[in-house]
């Protein structure tokens, strides 16, 4: 029945239909999820982490949680591109946010990793909703812990790779410096994918090169298709666990405008979808989606597409079938 309740004899958590309640009704989780469930039931966790302790510039990515929320209610269950039925293969919910600490950056960070963690201990795959991109650090801590070091694709503007912010070390521009120090990530299998705009010197991406990363600058993206460049990552980072980190900013400003560090010359909403999918077959153990900020949003559309993309994480994270398969 279009629009009715999920056909689904799974038992799984469902998104609740637009016939069962409308679209601007009822209490907003992820895709109206229930958030009923516990760890231990499920196969996939989504959660909020409303942080932006880390931000630089503007900030407000605290609220991205709840406005990615808000914009999900219009998801439809079946992947209509891809044949996806990830809430009939996999059972997912969402599980609310952390409670971090809006006065100790440090304190957030380990409530992160503690958060995350316990969802691993289940032997879950997270999927967490930022939050500026400090938070990819504890969530590659957790992942480290259980997977050992993990490859990653990681789409941003900027690489994140700053030694210090103001002299902090830990901060929305340094989680992939600090991943790398701490041995998180098996840099032979990681890549970064759009990355733009203006530097300090000319060097800037340099040090990402030196410890494996493959670096694909916004330029290389431009006007085409990227199913091409995912069958290179998928070579690079397959052969083992990978984090799935995206950074709303890798998007173009015209596409997502609610953020805080804007870089022109993006990737297009399609392109973004075209990673995401381009990860399909890989083994996926986390992701996240970081920096939105609705405050500066317009339309909610920033924060929609960003619900959008979290959706298809779940449509390509290991064990969901394709119908067509
Ligand atoms: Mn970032
Ligand atoms: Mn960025």
């Amino acid at each position: 029945m279009p629009g009715g309740p999920a056909a689904s004899s799974s038992g799984n958590p469902q998104p609740l239909g637009g016939n069962e309640m409308p679209r601007f009704g009822g209490i907003t989780t992820f895709m109206r999820l229930p958030n009923r469930s516990e760890p231990a039931d499920l196969d996939v966790g989504i959660f909020g982490v409303p942080f932006d302790l880390g931000t630089s510039n503007r900030p407000g990515a605290r609220f991205g949680p709840r406005g990615i929320r808000e914009e999900s209610v219009m998801i439809r269950p079946f992947n209509m591109a891809t044949r996806a039925a990830p809430f009939d293969s996999l059972r997912i919910d969402d599980l609310g946010d952390v409670a971090t600490n809006a006065f100790n950056k440090d304190d957030s960070i380990a409530r992160i990793e503690a958060f995350a963690g316990n969802l691993l201990a289940h032997g879950l795959k997270t999927v967490a909703i930022g939050g500026d991109h400090t938070i990819a650090l504890p969530m590659l801590r957790a992942m480290k812990k259980v997977h050992g070091p993990v490859g990653m694709v990681h789409v941003d503007a900027h690489t994140d790779i700053n030694d210090d912010m103001f002299g902090e070390k830990i901060a929305h521009g340094t989680p992939f410096r600090r991943a790398v120090e701490e041995g998180l990530l098996d840099c032979d299998r990681v890549v970064q994918i759009g990355v733009r705009g203006t530097g300090y010197a000319a060097d800037d991406f340099d040090w990402s090169r030196e410890q494996g990363f493959r670096v694909v600058q916004a330029e290389e993206c431009w006007h085409k298709s990227l199913d091409p460049l995912m069958a290179e990552v998928r070579e690079k980072v397959g052969g083992g666990p990978v984090y799935l980190s995206f950074d709303i900013d890798g998007l173009d400003p015209a596409y997502a405008p609610g953020t805080g560090t804007l870089e022109i010359g993006g990737l297009t909403t399609p392109q973004g979808i075209e990673i995401i999918r381009g990860c399909y077959g890989l083994d996926i153990v986390g992701c996240d989606l970081v920096e939105v900020a609705p405050i500066y949003d317009a339309s909610g559309m920033t924060s929609r597409i960003a619900a959008d993309l979290i959706y298809e994480m779940l449509c390509v994270l290991p064990g969901v079938e394709r119908r067509d398969d």
